[in-house]
């Protein structure tokens, strides 16, 4: 993904303070909002933050080094529950007919952490996300599919139903990608008529807000583009509210990622 992720988050909570510092001079800011602890002990530690991480994705580690999540994680049994909630939703808006809308139904996946996994690459960089060391590890490496994910989307696939990927990855790493959804056993084709990533340079006409789009107008112009070329998205899966938001779908499933927030 466009993802300068701390950067980004500080600017916004910086615009945050400045805004709150303005509005509510004298008032005592900080006790309304908590984006400026009085102590140390508001603050949740980092290192027991990483380690609560580690345990909740059942942290493993291979010969090599690698880290993966476990089948048998506190991750993965979440995962499971939506899952299944979502398979039902799916059955039942097929068996229906109608499913709210006048299409071919389709269901739109994100890429990290709703297809594959990003936690090894995360926590190889410290959670400190950049493009160079993303594409580095792309390039070298495939993330394992989110558990039962490959499962639902090939299922749905065996419905009938027509998947598609939205994902803020830049356009350069389509190859990447293609392989890696691949590799881990999506079975939809991800070709360039079912993949969408992000185009700064030479962004798509449907999209109004041309290259300097947010990720909410991002994904919901493309989804809006997909329904315009006659699908009903009978689900969107993200593991960001900024994968779900701006409608565009009949039925919205968050994944869990504690890992990074994305606005
Ligand atoms: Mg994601």
């Amino acid at each position: 993904m466009s993802r300068a992720r701390l950067s980004r988050r500080s600017l916004a909570l910086t615009a945050a303070a400045v805004t709150l510092g303005a509005t509510f001079y004298g008032v005592g800011a900080a006790t309304a909002d908590n984006s400026v602890p009085r102590s140390d002990k508001e603050i949740p530690n980092l290192t027991d933050v990483v380690n609560e991480i580690k345990a909740y994705y059942g942290d493993t580690v291979d010969a090599s080094g690698e880290h993966f999540a476990s089948a048998d994680s506190s991750y993965a049994r979440q995962l499971a529950g939506i899952e299944a909630k979502a398979t039902s939703d799916l059955a039942h808006a097929l068996h229906k007919g109608g499913h709210g809308g006048h299409g071919k139904p389709a269901i739109v996946l994100d890429v990290d952490d709703t297809s594959v996994i990003t936690y090894n690459y995360e926590l190889e960089v410290g959670f400190n996300y950049s493009p160079a060391s993303n594409q580095a590890y792309l390039d070298s490496k495939n993330m394992p599919a989110v558990f039962g994910m490959d499962t639902l989307a090939n299922w749905a696939a065996d419905q009938g139903v027509t998947v598609f990927w939205i994902t803020g990855r830049p356009e350069s790493q389509r190859a990447d990608t293609v392989r890696n959804l691949t590799a881990v056993g999506y079975k939809s084709a991800p070709d360039t008529d079912h993949l969408y990533l992000k185009d700064k340079v030479n962004p798509p006409a449907y999209l109004s807000c041309g290259s300097t789009c947010t990720t909410i107008q991002y994904k919901s112009g493309t989804r809006a583009h997909i329904e315009s070329l006659g699908y009903d998205i009978i689900g969107n899966f993200g593991d960001q509210y900024s994968d779900l938001s701006g409608g565009y779908a009949d039925k919205s499933f968050k994944l869990p990622n504690p890992m990074y927030f994305l606005p």
